[in-house]
């Protein structure tokens, strides 16, 4: 009995052990608390620099991406990523256009 007592309690304590050491969960953990939500992601793309990016049809297609000039992702994850403009919606010119507008604004706000 007294075995069964001991082998109970030093599961109960590798069990501890193991939650608190455990690199993936105190990873979670830190992430969940990093990970910027939708409206905290869009908010910092408003603040740094864009760029225009060929779609996934590559350079021949029409349209163009505008992404922020670094990735930002966000989410519990931070699986999903910030789009200023997705594929399918303008083309090159415009795109361009909109991305040195922004992009000169973004310099004189420094
Ligand atoms: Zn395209």
């Amino acid at each position: 009995m007294a075995n069964g007592f001991d082998a109970r309690l030093q599961t109960q304590f590798i069990n501890t052990l193991w939650w608190h050491n455990n690199p993936y969960l105190l990873y979670k953990m830190v992430k969940l608390k990093i990970n910027m939500n939708y409206e905290e992601a869009y908010n910092k793309a408003l603040k740094v620099k864009w760029k225009v990016e060929p779609c996934f049809s590559g350079e021949e297609c029409w349209c163009r991406l505008i992404v922020p000039d670094e990735p930002i992702n966000y989410g519990p994850d931070n699986l999903e990523e910030v789009y200023i403009v997705s594929s399918a919606s303008i083309n090159r010119k415009m795109a361009e256009y909109i991305v040195n507008i922004h992009n000169q604004f973004i310099n004189n706000e420094k």
